[in-house]
């Protein structure tokens, strides 16, 4: 028996969790909503999805589009076991009056606010949390990459302090209408939300943040500074450990990859779907480590990196693996990510 999805918001992250879920073979996508008709509806509708109308959609605006429409939102939590919320900030939290009185778990995003599920969630950091969960909340991309790094980190070598600086894209590539298109604007709460997000899933971890937004679309970069514990007789220890590890992707010197630009380049040469990049992406020359303060710089593909996660989240709720690895390996096979 396949677990039945719903993807209630197709846009940014649920158009790539809605082909992650197709992809797997423990999951069946049911169908998707839209609010209106666009391009992507059209996709949906091209790829073979169900469309079901969510939030203040009309049919007729469908049909005068042509796209062929399955229901509504209720119809849709009708037919499925679990509902993916992809919807924008904070209509998560809305969405749950919805959710709850039809009986239906749910996977939230990390623009909602951590109360909006039973707990936060990594699948490196804290995997087991799902287990007879009726609602997760899938971390933010950013903190999905500080958690994944601090999951290896910690476990290793154990972790005294971390100071991360996150240099923070500005909109993502689709996003006309926010900014800076010149300018970097520091986040002036400091420290910044991603630290205590980080500990929504790994509650011990002593880390501190700050944030600044730069006029780029393409990823997020982040300055990581860790003071370890028991720190490893030399760096080729800490470059081991992350190769070893599923969802990092470790440039070498010789490849050529100066920063984000090459790294999407990369992206485009290697074919996934969108251009994704569902891994930390680090480089071996951007790791130092004397005595034990470890420096790492790490980059974060925000539009995709938290599709797998989704995945994992839905795994982990139906206790559908019997170990995050597992999960993490088949996850990973279908969606075409390397093995370490
Ligand atoms: P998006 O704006 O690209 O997509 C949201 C989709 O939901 C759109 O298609 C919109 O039409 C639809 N929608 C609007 N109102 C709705 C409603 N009432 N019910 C259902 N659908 C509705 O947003 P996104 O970037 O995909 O973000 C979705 C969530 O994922 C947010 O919580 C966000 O913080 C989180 N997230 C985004 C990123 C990112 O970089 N884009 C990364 C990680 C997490």
């Amino acid at each position: 028996m396949r677990v039945r999805v719903g993807i209630n918001g197709f846009g940014t992250i649920g158009k790539r969790v809605a082909d992650a879920v197709r992809k797997q073979p423990d999951l069946e996508l049911v169908g998707v909503t839209k609010t209106r008709p666009s391009y992507e509806a059209e996709a949906a509708v091209a790829r073979g999805y169900r469309l079901f109308i969510a939030g203040s959609g009309n049919r007729r605006a469908f049909e005068d589009a042509g796209l062929p429409v399955a229901g509504t939102l209720a119809d849709l939590l009708k037919e499925v076991d679990v509902i993916v919320d992809a919807a924008p900030d904070k209509v998560g939290q809305e969405n749950v009056g919805i959710y709850r009185p039809a009986g239906v778990r749910s996977i939230f995003q990390g623009g909602e606010k951590v109360g909006v599920a039973e707990a936060s969630f990594n699948a490196l950091a804290n995997y087991a949390v799902g287990r007879g969960k009726h609602s997760l909340r899938v971390v933010s991309c950013n903190t999905t990459g500080l958690a994944r790094a601090a999951a290896v980190v910690d476990r290793a070598w154990g972790v005294e302090s971390w100071e991360a600086t996150i240099v923070r894209r500005a909109a993502d590539p689709a996003e006309s209408n926010r900014g800076p298109i010149n300018g970097i604007l520091p986040s002036l709460h400091l420290p910044s939300h991603h630290g205590p997000d980080v500990q929504s899933v790994l509650s011990d971890l002593p880390i501190s943040t700050t944030a600044v937004v730069v006029p780029t679309t393409l990823m997020h970069v982040h300055v990581n500074h860790v003071r370890l514990r028991h720190p490893p007789a030399d760096v080729g220890e800490v470059v081991r450990r992350f190769r070893a590890t599923p969802r990092f992707r470790l440039f070498r010197p010789w490849e050529g990859i100066d920063g984000t630009p090459q790294v999407m380049e990369f992206a485009r040469d290697r074919g996934l779907p969108y251009n994704d990049v569902m891994e930390n992406v680090l480089w071996e020359e951007g790791i130092s480590l004397q005595g034990s303060d470890l420096r790492f710089f790490q980059a974060i593909h925000q539009e995709s990196i938290v599709v797998p996660e989704n995945i994992d989240a839905i795994r982990s709720m139906f206790d559908l693996a019997p170990s995050a690895e597992a999960s993490i390996a088949m996850t990973d096979r279908a969606l075409g990510l390397a093995p370490p």
